[in-house]
């Protein structure tokens, strides 16, 4: 009897979370290939020595309240492995100056006009508390940038401190590009059930969150996760780019998959776990409809810039910063890791650079120099914190094209992406059903169930 065999395209979360769930299913005799040409495993998540501590310099952390990464750590024997947060709390960098994160936000729409005291003027905080007073009327099924929404009903200055520092943060995008639906789901499902102001849906989406911390991390680095899910899945890694699929020619079943080294593989299922950018020529020949629907996902890049400092530096006792749109800072994010994640010898911190929009040539992920970057970060430190900075260790990390943008409509987008695919050729990644690695995990699992379905379908025909 011929051997199964499956490749997954992509070494990256998505596609490892894809690989060990196609050797929980299929058991050991089968084949499972992943393809990436990096010089490592992982994708963003990626750990580094700085200032010779483990350090994520990609991916940092996951959402808590989504079960998918402490079960899979679990799954993995590694729940020991999910370090939680020390409980200090991020600050908004606005007109210049630090402002403490706004309580009872939904990110960062505000509930009450009491909770954006401090960060907007007087006649915004009475636009906020006269909302609930003024007409209403939402499409049921609408996905309005959140701009277009949370500017009418609560002002410019509440989007511009208070929900574009967060969905920079998030997706390196602002309000005006991202579609309400992915960004605040419990929102728009209040609204769709007939909230009757903005103001009620946010109290109401509130009341969805569970107490207790947001955010976890991997001890030593995601690459501990990384790791585990190699060695568990037995995987042959090809280091090469697939650059062609095609059908099987008989008598052979399934696909070909062709890589920029000259080989070649056989599978009866494929997995791609690449991001939407690189999907478009890998499926124009075989799923002209979802090539064209990859190819409308836009996509922001980022470059983290990690710093390691002697302790004792006068750092606020914050998690970090998140920085208004406008600003003259150059970062749109600073991670104090060390305060958020726990204590270590030295001191860490990390930047984010560069927002979807940035003008071509002034992208930093691609224009920047590293000196340059750490020129702009040290400047954007001395500008935050009126603090001198001399780094015993820096580590610069490029993330091209590897945020998603969620625009409006991204999930009927997704479905029509789907729709075009073959029963045996699934697709994974960030692009999908949310930028965050448990929805990564998430997707992966989804994708293995749907081809390994599809397989079994054709064998019993
Ligand atoms: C800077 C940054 C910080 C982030 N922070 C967080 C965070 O703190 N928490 C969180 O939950 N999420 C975070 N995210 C989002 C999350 O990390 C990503 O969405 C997720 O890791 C994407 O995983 P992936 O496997 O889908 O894609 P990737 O990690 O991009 O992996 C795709 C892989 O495909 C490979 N590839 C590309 N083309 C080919 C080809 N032709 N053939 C073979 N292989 C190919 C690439 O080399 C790459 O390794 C962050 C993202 C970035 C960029």
């Amino acid at each position: 009897m011929r051997t199964s065999s499956y490749c997954v395209v992509g070494g990256g979360i998505s596609g490892l979370t894809a690989a060990y769930r196609l050797r929980v299913a299929v058991g050991d005799e089968a084949s499972i290939t992943v393809f990436d040409p990096a010089d490592r495993l992982g994708g963003v998540l990626r750990t580094e020595a700085v200032g010779g501590v483990p350090m994520d310099v990609g991916a940092e952390a996951f959402v808590v309240r989504r079960p998918e990464v402490p079960a899979l750590l679990a799954e993995l024997g590694l729940t020991n492995r999910h370090v939680g947060t020390t409980g200090v709390r991020p600050l908004i960098y606005s007109q210049g100056r630090l402002h403490p994160l706004p309580p009872a936000t939904l990110g960062g729409i505000p509930s009450s006009a009491e909770s954006m005291a401090g960060l907007v003027n007087a006649a915004t905080l009475a636009w906020i508390a006269s909302e609930p007073s003024r007409p209403f009327r939402w499409q049921a099924g609408g996905d309005p940038p959140v701009a277009d929404l949370v500017a009418g009903r609560f002002g410019e200055q509440v989007v511009a401190r208070s929900v574009d520092p967060m969905l920079g943060g998030v997706y390196a995008g602002s309000a005006a590009t991202i579609g309400l639906r992915s960004a605040v789901p419990t929102l728009t499902a209040a609204l769709d059930a007939g909230a009757p102001h903005l103001t009620d849906a946010v109290r109401q989406a509130l009341m969805s969150i569970t107490a207790g911390p947001v955010f976890g991390a991997v001890g030593g680095g995601y690459t501990v996760l990384v790791d585990e899910l190699v060695r568990r899945s037995r995987l042959n890694w090809v280091q090469a780019a697939v650059d062609g699929i095609e059908a099987a020619e008989a008598p052979a079943q399934g696909w070909m998959l062709r890589d920029d080294a000259g080989g070649g593989r056989r599978a009866d299922a494929v997995i791609l776990a690449v991001p939407a950018a690189r999907l478009v020529r890998l499926v124009e020949g075989i799923a002209p409809r979802t090539a064209a629907a990859a190819g409308r996902i836009v996509s922001a890049s980022s470059v983290v810039v990690a710093l390691a400092v002697p302790r004792g530096v006068r750092f606020p006792q914050n998690s970090g910063v998140l920085v208004a749109s406008g600003e003259h800072l150059h970062a749109k994010a600073i991670t104090l890791s060390s305060r958020k994640w726990g204590r270590s010898d030295v001191e860490l911190l990390r930047l984010s650079f560069g927002r979807f929009g940035d003008a071509p040539d002034k992208n930093p992920a691609r224009h920047a120099s590293d000196d340059e970057l750490l020129a702009w970060a040290k400047q954007d430190l001395a500008d935050v914190f009126g603090l001198a900075i001399d780094p015993v260790d820096v580590c610069v990390r490029r993330w091209v094209d590897a945020m998603p943008q969620y625009g409006p409509g991204h999930r009927d987008l997704v479905a029509e992406l789907r729709a075009g695919l073959p029963p045996t050729v699934a697709v994974a990644g960030g692009y999908l059903d949310g930028i965050g690695v448990p929805a990564c995990i998430g997707a992966a699992g989804r994708a293995v169930t749907g081809v390994l379905g599809a397989v079994e379908a054709s064998v019993a025909r």
